[in-house]
């Protein structure tokens, strides 16, 4: 029996998905899987658990489980549900990458889809769940069809055993027949229950002309129009990144300014960042506690990026020049920011890395006598579902980290969304009564974009994924019921990667070549693959570790590792300056991060482990400081990243401990710097985690043009690539070097450079 309060009562009530209780209940009952198709809004996440849990499903030997792409979802809906149900967050817990609160009284269980992946490989049969629901399946993120999969195996073989697993499938849209119309997935059809949405009507204006760049400019424009001129009713604005949320919940402070929030207004970036610092911190304290000792059952291995993209994509310092940041600095001479303080409009922003507290505030109405007005990344398309709006303003764009699927060179890009997406975010303003959407481009435009979004599992490299699959001894990957399969030559080169890494047992090579190939995309796992599966990190980075136990490596490549995966340490100083004052401030920093650069880069043959060391050297002092925030703002450092890198240390050390039960590791945040003999070590480790990221300086006499002047030839690429500006090795351009990554931004970089000698 649930004890819910009579307001919680009364909303519930009012949810479309309240009327189809019995449909859906007596569809579970009968079949093992059931697909359930609402809108955003209709109450799929925070009501379907209530069903099962008022219907018996649960208990703490057999808990409901359910998994969301993004941790954002996976926090507030446990917090939302636990809320709605009175029930305490030892009952309604939730399990992400870095946290959770799940006890053993759980018996609802919100999770990323990574951290079930990851419990599957400890227990295939999942034997401590009754229920899993995978949630927002219409996203289609990597893990989530990877889970279906797996799971459309996992349940007949529980049904076999007697102790039947229920698979719930919900998705915001109808498109489900990849799940449906998949035979090799569900041999038998599971029905599909379709929510009444019982949305309201929502007109759509398109701009007759589309912006060539300035869209968030455009965003403001549009928004105060409305403000000025349309009866009450939210507004729901969606960018692409948190610097350009920040910069127009600014411009739109500044016109309409209501004084709770206003005090605030004039540097929200200040305040953002304070959110930020006291978020960390909140956590920081819980961890630091625990450091030496994190359970690791109460962490993810698998996926390097779970749940990240978002975090990835808001996070604004990963692009340089980029054209992100356009309304920076230009706001004060427009007409339009005269303040109005007759008309206070209530800003909030909403993105993935805002506190949880922040982001909760868009749940509750807006102060008496204000409009509500939320600007937000694409986390507002179908996550989370903001109450009373009325408008929406879409820029038709979204921020995305782009894959070669071949050579795995990533950039971030600004996109046109999809047609599908484009009517998620209108279908935001129909909620509570007839609404408006504002797309800032043109009808012609629109149907240039594509239907629908492909499938992230199309569209990235697979290698950690395919690790992880053959660690689940699946060694015909090609034979896996994807709901849509990977490219095959992503799978290809996936398969060949973890051969040279040593991660699979390579095939034999005789017979005909077919036969080889076909031999190659089903190599089993080797014992060195199952070690590196086990860590939380990319199969490349998994070999260093793997290989650190020598020479008493470990600790420093687990602090290079961790840097490597967190990436950005430092501060972006490169970025235009708004006054002189402030140009002469951002050059001293910028001095003083080099100067220190240099410092941590080592001397002698230390430096031919370049941005590697340089790392190192970061952290090492940095940890010996006691992380503090003044350290990093003094030295150019990050401080969010040399946060996080402190947690992935913590967790890597965990990782390795329980592999070598004799290592005794525990994260020293005095640790000393590394011997040289050790540096060289380290370069070795280096190169073999990253052999196939070798490139070698373009010969003078192959300088036929100049584009290869000061370029480097790679085994992946036809095109030069070059040495980062950022590096400590941009001037020295050794003969050789390996890099962690290549990034496409102006030209090709290579990021994460060190040296290597040649043969
Ligand atoms: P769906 O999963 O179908 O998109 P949800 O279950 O997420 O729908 O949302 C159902 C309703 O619950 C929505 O009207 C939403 O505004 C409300 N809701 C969700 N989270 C909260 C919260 N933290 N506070 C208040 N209302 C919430
Ligand atoms: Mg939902």
């Amino acid at each position: 029996p649930v004890d819910r309060s009579p307001e919680i009562e009364e909303a519930r009530l009012k949810l479309p998905i309240l009327a189809e209780e019995q449909v859906i209940m007596e569809a579970i009952s009968e079949n093992p899987i059931v697909i359930i198709c609402g809108e955003t809004g209709s109450g799929k996440t925070t009501q379907v658990p209530q069903f099962l849990y008022e219907a018996g499903y649960a208990s703490p030997d057999g808990a409901i489980g359910i998994t969301e792409p993004r941790r954002v979802a996976a926090v507030s809906m446990s917090q939302r549900v636990a809320k709605e149900m009175n029930l305490s967050h030892r009952v309604v817990s939730y399990q992400i990458r870095y946290e959770g609160n799940v006890s053993d009284e759980t018996q609802i269980k919100f999770m990323t889809d990574g951290v079930l992946l990851k419990e599957i490989q400890k227990d295939f049969l999942l034997s401590k769940y009754k229920v899993i629901i995978i949630d927002e399946a219409h996203e289609r993120s990597m893990y989530t069809d990877i889970l279906i999969g797996l799971l459309s195996r996992i349940v007949p073989l529980r049904a076999k055993k007697g102790r039947p697993l229920k698979l719930i499938v919900m998705s915001a849209t109808l498109r489900v027949e990849d799940f449906t119309e998949n035979k090799r997935l569900f041999s038998v059809t599971p029905p599909i229950i379709q929510v009444d949405a019982r949305q309201f009507p929502v007109t759509i204006h398109f701009n007759k002309k589309t912006p060539l760049d300035d869209y968030s400019g455009e965003c403001f424009r549009k928004v105060c129009k409305i403000h000025r001129m349309l009866p009450p009713g939210g507004i729901l604005v969606f960018l692409t990144g948190q610097a350009e949320v920040h910069s127009l919940c600014r411009r739109l402070r500044k016109a309409f300014p209501f004084q709770k929030n206003n005090t605030a207004g004039d540097d929200d970036k200040e305040e953002s960042m304070e959110e930020i610092r006291k978020f960390k911190k909140s956590r920081k304290r819980k961890k630091v506690t625990t450091l030496p000792k994190i359970d690791l059952d109460s962490y993810s291995v698998v996926p390097v990026d779970e749940g990240d993209e978002d975090r990835d994509a808001e996070t604004d310092d990963d692009i340089a020049g980029s054209d992100l940041d356009l309304d920076l600095g230009d706001g004060d001479s427009e007409a339009d920011e005269k303040s109005d303080s007759s008309l206070p409009l209530y800003v909030l922003p909403l993105y993935s890395l805002l506190a949880p507290e922040k982001q909760a505030k868009v749940f509750s109405a807006p102060p008496p006598g204000t409009r509500l007005c939320v600007v937000a990344t694409n986390v507002a398309e179908t996550s989370l579902t903001i109450p009373g709006i009325k408008y929406v303003v879409d820029c038709g764009k979204v921020k995305k980290r782009f894959y070669d699927k071949i050579t795995g060179v990533s950039s971030f890009r600004v996109t046109w969304i999809s047609q599908a997406s484009a009517n998620q975010r209108a279908g935001r303003a129909g909620r509570t009564e007839p609404g408006h959407c504002y797309r800032l481009y043109s009808s012609a435009v629109f149907m240039d974009f594509e239907k629908f979004s492909a499938p992230e599992i199309t569209k990235r490299p697979v290698e950690d994924l395919i690790l992880q699959m053959k660690a689940l001894n699946i060694e015909k990957v090609i034979n896996f019921p994807f709901p849509t399969p990977p490219p095959a030559e992503a799978l290809a080169a996936a398969e060949e990667l973890l051969i040279a890494l040593g991660a699979l047992k390579e095939p034999p090579m005789t017979g005909r070549l077919k036969q080889q190939l076909a031999a190659k995309l089903s190599c089993p796992i080797s014992p060195l693959g199952r070690i590196m599966a086990t860590f939380p990190v990319a199969p490349r980075y998994g070999k260093m570790l793997a290989l650190s136990r020598q020479h008493d490596c470990l600790p420093y490549t687990i602090t290079i590792v961790s840097a490597m995966t967190v990436r950005e340490l430092f501060e972006e100083f490169d970025r235009p300056a708004v006054s002189e004052e402030e140009t002469a401030k951002l050059k001293e920093k910028k001095a003083r991060l080099l100067q220190m650069q240099k410092l941590w880069a080592g001397q002698g043959t230390m430096q031919k482990l370049g941005d590697l060391m340089v790392m190192l050297g970061a952290v090492g002092a940095c940890e010996y400081a006691g992380c503090t925030r003044k350290f990093c703002e003094e030295n150019g450092l990050r401080y969010k990243a040399m946060l996080e890198i402190r947690r992935l240390r913590g967790q890597l050390t965990t990782a390795v401990n329980s592999v070598c039960t004799d290592a005794g590791l525990y994260v020293d945040p005095k640790m000393k710097p590394p011997t040289e003999a050790q540096v060289t070590y380290l370069r070795q480790i280096v190169l073999a985690g990253l052999g196939d990221h070798v490139a070698r300086r373009v010969q003078a006499e192959e300088l036929l043009d100049d584009k290869w002047k000061n370029a480097y030839k790679t085994a992946l690429l036809d095109d030069p690539v070059f040495i980062h500006p950022s590096s400590v090795l941009f001037k020295q351009l050794p003969e050789f070097v390996v890099y962690q990554e290549i990034v496409e931004t102006t030209k090709m970089y290579m990021k994460g450079v060190s040296a290597v000698e040649p043969e």
